[in-house]
Parts: structure tokens; C-alpha cells; sequence
């Protein structure tokens, strides 16, 4: 069986306690590896190897030679594909179609991204004039902030942590990173392409583990991280959060979402159609921007639904490897119980189901994945819980409306702000819809069309700040003012 280290200060290490716990490949049901568990001194341990490479290589490194060996970082892991995606994909159970696509080829671009863009970066300066004539001048540098720790999902898990990992040490920090408990392997592998390239000992170091009680709130409680950066549930930011008020850490935060997605009457409809398949059922719907609120102009409403159904249930599951697999199974056995609870909530609120709303029974090797039939619902009260709650799986319920300023009001009412996707030919409509959604993304006529340079977060429950171009470099600097008398 395959064993999955702790990775520190530039090598491959068991954790101190010699404890694993079991990781789950989500499409067969079966135990693939054991992870190394980490401690409290594990977590101490990575934190002192990147205070150290702070003070050492890495911080004395000038910023050109910093970029160019994150480049290579990006070089390399394009070079070990096969292998990056072979653990994702064992991980995850994400098919292959979608994992080499997006998963791991986005991955290793973050890491040239964020490398050009702070070569690239100039900096802030002004002139100020003053009483005895001759002036002043003021100019802004950027320093890293220290060690960062970095805690991320399981959705996503190279691509969301490579997200903050490459603007992390582009900004000159160093990172202990603790991946989800669900998918810890690219994580890892990460960690030997760092070597690999020659990036010096403890600028990047891993810690597997859980949260509460274990690894998530030892690196949130270490007083020498200086900041935070997370993504996942919105409870879970909520106490870390409370347990790092004590060090005043600087924090980021992507949390969850419930976001509509809004189709007008004079919208292209095959285009809204597939647009929702794809943000409705996208990576089985595990993505943190999935719409699971759907809302159609009264019109179109039984076409829209007739149409939407027929494309759901061509959704083909099973090998993850098979490319013509096009959705893969939730993460867990627990997410997966998770989903089915709400299964049967949905018919206790009084939904009707169009399609799927139960368990898919697959064959042979994958009898025992976690795989769930895409589902869509009619008929809920915007109260309901289905209606409210992020359930974070192949779901979506459609409504009715029939004008503008109530469908405004039904997408803004939720305590989450994360994106809305609208589906319109009207020029004008679509900017001023655009105005009113409380959201920190909205994409118009397409869904989760990124650009890396633009910012990415949410608003009221869904997040603190923005990731992305220079608003990550910002949160993963330290900016310091020079004023020059002359
Ligand atoms: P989660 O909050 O359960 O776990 C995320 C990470 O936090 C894991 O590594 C976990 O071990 C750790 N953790 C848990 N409790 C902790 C604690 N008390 N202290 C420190 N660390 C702790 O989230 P998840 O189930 O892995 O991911 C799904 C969630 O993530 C969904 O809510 C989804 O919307 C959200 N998400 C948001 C975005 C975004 O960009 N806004 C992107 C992806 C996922």
C-alpha cells in the first residue's frame, strides 16, 4: 500500500507520532494509501524550517531568481503530469477528462502567473511638496509578511492550493500547507518537484492531518504564522478566525456559496441550458461556484426544465481513467450521506423531483464509489432548507419568476455572497442586473471563465478579501512607505 509522508524542510518525513490515518479512493470505495499523520510538533517543526529559509536561501535570494524558480516549478510539474493526475484523480475520482483540463495544468500555470506578474509589478510613488520648497518623496516597497499557513479544501486540491502557495513565496513568504484530510497526495508531490527545481529546504512544507483538535488548529495557533489563508466551509472560517484572534493574524478567507443563477426570458436557451448543466453539475457539483439555485423567467420555465433534465441524465459516471466518464463521485462516504440526507429533506419540503434525487448503484469496480444521479428539484419555498443551505453536491432546484426586480430579491436573498451567473440578450439588463447582485463574481452569458488577473472572493458569508493578480500579491506582502525628505 502506498504511504503518503509529511513533507518538511525539503524531504519526505513520517510524522513524529509514526500514526496514519486511511485515504479513500472516492471512486471504488477503497482504501489506496495511508497518510502520515502529523502533530502538534510536526507543525512546529515546519513552522521553525520556514522561519529558518525565511532568514536564509530564500530570503536573501533576489526577486528575478525567486520568479525564475517558481517558472521551473510550472515547467516541472507539466513534466510529471501523468503522476500528478494519477494522485488527484485517486484522491479525488474526478474523471480524467475534467482533472487534465483544468486540476493540474492550472495548477502549474498559478505558479507562472504569479512569478510574471510580480517581475512585472512596479510599485506606488508620489511627490509631495512641503512649506520650506523642497519637497518630499514617498514610495512603497513590499516585503514578505513570514510564514504563512495555508489550509485548503478538497475540491480542487492542487489547483486551490497552488492558488495561494505561488503568490505565497512569489511575495517572498514561506508556507507550511495543510491539505484537506481527503486528498492529501499532489500536496506531496509538490513538495519533490520543489527540491527537484532547487528550491531551498523549508520554503514549502507539508503537514497532513485533520482540523479541530489536530494539525488545521496547531499551524492557525502557531504563534510564529503570521497569516492565514483558507478555503472551505464557512463554519470552519468562523473558528479559525476565533482561534487566531490571540496572534492578530492576518487573514484570507474563500468560503461557501448558495448561488443562483438567473435565466431571462430573452436569453439564448441551449446556451443557458448547457451553461447551468456545466454550473450546476460541474466536478459533481463540488465547486465552491455551483449553482444550486436556479431561477427561470415564467415563460421558458417547463422548456428550460424539460431541457435541462434530458441533458442531466445523459451524465455519464463510472472510470474516472474513461474518457467518456463526465462526472465522477462526491468525495466522501460521509459527503455522500451528507448529500442523501438532503435527498430526502427536499421531498419533505414538498419538491418535486424532475430527475435523480437518490443514490447511483454503479457495476463492477466502482459498486462501492461514492456516486450520486445529478438532481434537479421543482417546486421548493425559497425557505426551505434545500433552498438556503449549501449542500455542495450534483443538486439544483429551479423557480419560477416573473419579473426582474422579485428575481433581484430571491438571488440577494441568502447569507451568502459568493457569485451569480445570468443568462440574457439584453445588453442593458445585463449590467444593470449585474449591479444589484450582492456577489463578488457574476458572470454573464458563461460560468467560472477565469482570468487570474481578476479578483476572486466573496462577499457577506462567502469570504474575506480577494485572491488573485495584484490582490494577492497585496495580501502576501507586507507594504511599507519611504518618505524622503529632500
Ligand atoms: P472544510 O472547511 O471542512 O475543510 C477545509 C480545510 O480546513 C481542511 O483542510 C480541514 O482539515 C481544515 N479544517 C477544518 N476544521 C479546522 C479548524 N478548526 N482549524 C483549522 N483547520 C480546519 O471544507 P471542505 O469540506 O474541505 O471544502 C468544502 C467547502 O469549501 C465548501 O463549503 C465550499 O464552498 C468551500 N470552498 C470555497 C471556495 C471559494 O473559493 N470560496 C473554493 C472551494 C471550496
Amino acid at each position: 500500500m502506498k504511504t503518503i509522508n509529511l513533507w518538511i524542510n525539503g524531504e519526505s518525513t513520517a510524522s513524529g507520532s509514526k500514526e496514519t490515518f486511511e485515504n479513500f479512493n472516492p471512486a471504488t470505495g477503497q482504501v489506496y494509501a495511508q497518510v502520515a499523520l502529523g502533530t502538534k510538533d510536526d507543525v512546529d517543526r515546519a513552522v521553525q524550517a520556514a522561519k529558518k529559509a525565511l532568514h536564509g536561501p530564500w530570503g536573501k535570494m533576489p526577486l528575478r531568481a525567486r520568479c525564475d524558480l517558481l517558472s521551473r516549478v510550472a515547467d516541472r510539474i507539466d513534466e510529471r503530469r501523468e503522476e500528478f493526475l494519477k494522485a488527484e484523480i485517486a484522491d479525488t475520482g474526478k474523471p480524467i477528462g475534467l482533472a487534465s483540463k483544468i486540476d493540474i495544468p492550472r495548477g502549474a500555470a498559478n505558479f507562472r502567473i504569479f512569478s510574471d506578474m510580480l517581475k512585472a509589478h512596479g510599485s506606488e510613488s508620489f511627490w509631495q511638496d512641503t512649506d520650506d520648497g523642497l519637497g518630499a518623496m514617498h514610495y512603497v516597497t513590499r516585503e514578505p509578511i513570514g510564514v504563512i499557513g495555508v489550509i485548503c479544501p478538497w475540491n480542487l486540491p492542487l489547483l486551490l492550493m497552488t492558488w495561494k502557495v505561488a503568490p505565497a513565496l512569489a511575495a517572498g513568504n514561506t508556507v507550511v500547507v495543510k491539505p484537506s484530510e481527503e486528498t492529501p497526495a499532489t500536496a506531496t508531490l509538490l513538495g519533490e518537484v520543489m527540491r527537484e527545481v532547487g528550491v531551498p529546504d523549508g520554503v514549502y512544507n507539508v503537514v497532513h492531518g485533520f482540523g479541530k483538535d489536530s494539525v488545521g488548529e496547531a499551524l492557525v495557533q502557531h504563534p510564529e504564522v503570521s497569516a492565514i489563508t483558507f478555503t472551505g466551509e464557512t463554519t470552519t472560517g468562523k473558528h479559525i478566525m476565533k482561534s487566531s484572534a490571540n496572534h492578530l493574524k492576518k487573514l484570507s478567507f474563500e468560503l461557501g456559496g448558495k448561488n443562483p443563477a438567473i435565466i431571462f426570458e430573452e436569453a439564448d436557451i441551449d446556451r443557458a441550458v448547457a451553461g447551468t448543466l456545466r454550473s450546476a453539475f460541474a466536478n459533481c457539483g463540488q465547486v465552491c461556484l455551483c449553482s444550486e439555485r436556479v431561477y427561470v423567467a415564467r415563460s421558458i420555465f417547463d422548456t428550460f426544465v424539460e431541457k435541462l433534465k434530458s441533458q442531466a441524465e445523459l451524465i455519464a459516471m463510472g472510470d474516472p481513467w474513461a474518457t467518456t466518464t463526465t462526472m465522477g463521485p462526491l468525495i466522501s462516504k460521509t459527503h455522500q450521506q451528507k448529500v442523501e440526507s438532503y435527498f430526502k429533506l427536499a421531498k419533505e419540503e414538498g419538491a418535486q423531483v424532475i430527475t435523480g434525487g437518490e443514490l447511483a448503484k454503479l457495476e463492477g469496480d466502482f459498486d462501492q464509489g461514492y456516486f450520486v444521479k445529478p438532481t434537479i428539484w421543482t417546486g421548493l419555498s425559497e425557505q426551505a432548507r434545500c433552498v438556503k443551505e449549501e449542500i455542495f453536491g450534483p443538486v439544483c432546484h429551479i423557480q419560477p419568476f416573473d419579473d426582474e426586480e422579485e428575481v433581484i430579491k430571491m438571488a440577494n436573498d441568502t447569507e451568502y455572497g459568493l457569485c451569480a451567473a445570468l443568462w440574457t440578450q439584453d445588453v442593458s439588463r445585463a449590467h444593470r442586473v449585474s449591479s444589484q447582485i450582492r456577489a463578488g463574481m457574476v458572470w454573464v452569458n458563461t460560468w467560472y471563465l477565469r482570468d487570474l488577473r481578476t479578483p476572486f472572493g466573496g462577499m457577506k458569508a462567502s469570504g474575506l478579501g480577494r485572491e488573485g493578480g495584484i490582490h494577492s500579491l497585496n495580501f502576501y506582502s507586507e507594504l511599507k512607505n519611504i518618505c524622503v525628505k529632500l
